[in-house]
């Protein structure tokens, strides 16, 4: 469940959706981002400029494919709106590549964009949402010209950019194609990324404020792991996009990741592991039938996962003492697995066992100091590069810690 949840969320992510988006709000906002406040965001009692459709009706003989079904509040645009063609042409421009097919773009009010948005997927919608790019319908969902012209057009260009993605790479086979939390980082940072490089290629004579996007700024609520992870898709992301502009042969080279897309969140923050000597995350298997000889009757396993270098730094950072470290400690991650158990006769119990290596015994070290510094929530063994950490739901003396680790330690690594 949660892996599907995760993929789900990931997904409006991918497809610009704007959940916790601060790049897009920004840009919408103005000349000065600054990830992740909420207080800065527009709020949504402001309305639109435009809170009708355009009253030109489509030319039938243009009118894009999209099932009625598909679309319940908004208005299709006119297909001949200037401000779209004007999108695309600066798109193709900066990427080289040619849309295949008209992108249908419905115009909504904010209040009608989140109705729309709740009926996608899980119900889960985020703040402050002004548009999104939906792979599975191939249509882009707007409220249109909400925070100024400018900006307005820049969320254009960046959604428009999502759209081109799916017609020459296949985003939603791209994202069945990832199987953990640590590819999907990966894969969206980069989808993401792009979508950021292209506006500011496109964009910046417009509006030279747009850069800033890719600048990697602390969220003023640095110990929220979904502040940070806005940051990551679209900031590090975009930096990421850049290295490979710089050193893999111009956008072509971008493109190639499309189809060879960076396996970790690892390659993301070092992209010299991605284009360089590739460094691959370490193949880690447990041995279940000895954990389970250890385990307390009543735990069964609920999910596996890889996290990946991004999502260990986070957990790092969610401690107030071991939060500066967590960038350096999390920097020399080879590999993780991660196993969630829970309970049937106690719904809320959870028990996660996490098997980690490292790139050397020392790295394993620096991350044991940081740990430490996160007090008693978990319980942890160092054997050499291997570290082995059980947290839970449940007192950890209740627990046996120490039996489980080394049940953990039998895994094969590879
Ligand atoms: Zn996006």
């Amino acid at each position: 469940m949660k892996r599907a949840l995760l993929a789900a969320s990931l997904l409006l992510i991918a497809a610009c959706s704007g959940p916790k988006r601060t790049s897009v709000s920004d840009m919408e906002r103005g000349s000065q981002p600054t990830p992740s406040n909420k207080e800065e965001k527009p709020q949504p009692e402001k309305k639109p400029e435009v809170v009708e459709g355009p009253t030109k009706q489509p030319e039938p003989e243009k009118k894009p494919e999209v099932k009625a079904a598909q679309v319940k509040r908004g208005k299709l645009e006119d297909p001949a709106e200037p401000e779209q063609k004007r999108a695309l042409d600066i798109i193709e421009r900066v990427t080289g590549l040619k849309f295949k097919t008209p992108i249908p773009v419905y115009i909504y009010t904010p209040e009608d964009l989140t109705e729309e948005m709740k009926d996608w997927g899980d119900g889960y919608v985020p703040e402050n949402v002004m548009g999104f790019y939906r792979p599975d319908t191939k249509t882009f969902y707007l409220v249109p010209k909400v925070a100024g012209n400018n900006r307005s057009f820049g969320l254009r260009v960046h959604e428009a950019t999502h759209a081109l993605q799916d017609q020459h790479f296949d985003l939603i086979k791209l994202h069945e194609s990832v199987k953990t939390s640590d590819a999907d980082d990966a894969l969206t940072a980069l989808i993401e990324g792009h979508a950021v490089q292209v506006m500011i290629d496109g964009l910046s004579d417009l509006s030279p404020h747009v850069a800033k996007i890719a600048e990697v700024r602390e969220p003023s609520d640095k110990h929220n792991p979904n502040a940070w992870s806005t940051v990551f898709y679209y900031a590090m992301g975009a930096k990421f996009v850049q290295h490979l502009l710089k050193n893999a042969e111009g956008y072509p080279g971008v493109h190639k990741a499309f189809g060879r897309v960076p396996v970790s969140s690892e390659q993301i923050l070092h992209p010299e592991k991605y284009l360089g000597e590739l460094d691959l995350p370490h193949k880690i298997t447990p041995d279940f039938d000895a954990i389970k000889a250890e385990l307390p009757e009543g735990w069964k396993v609920k999910d596996v996962d890889t996290l990946g270098e991004w999502q260990t730094r986070l957990w790092i950072m969610t401690s107030e003492a071991a939060y500066s470290a967590a960038a350096d400690a999390a920097a020399g991650w080879g590999g993780d697995f991660e196993i969630t158990l829970v309970r049937d006769d106690k719904p809320q119990a959870w028990l996660k066992l996490r098997i980690t290596s490292w790139d050397s015994e020392s790295e394993a070290d620096e991350f044991c100091e940081a740990l430490a510094l996160m007090g008693t929530t978990v319980h942890y063994t160092q054997d050499g590069d291997k570290v082995l950490i059980v947290s839970s739901s449940e007192p950890l003396g209740t627990l046996p810690c120490n039996k489980l680790e080394r049940a953990m330690g039998k895994s094969k690594f590879e």
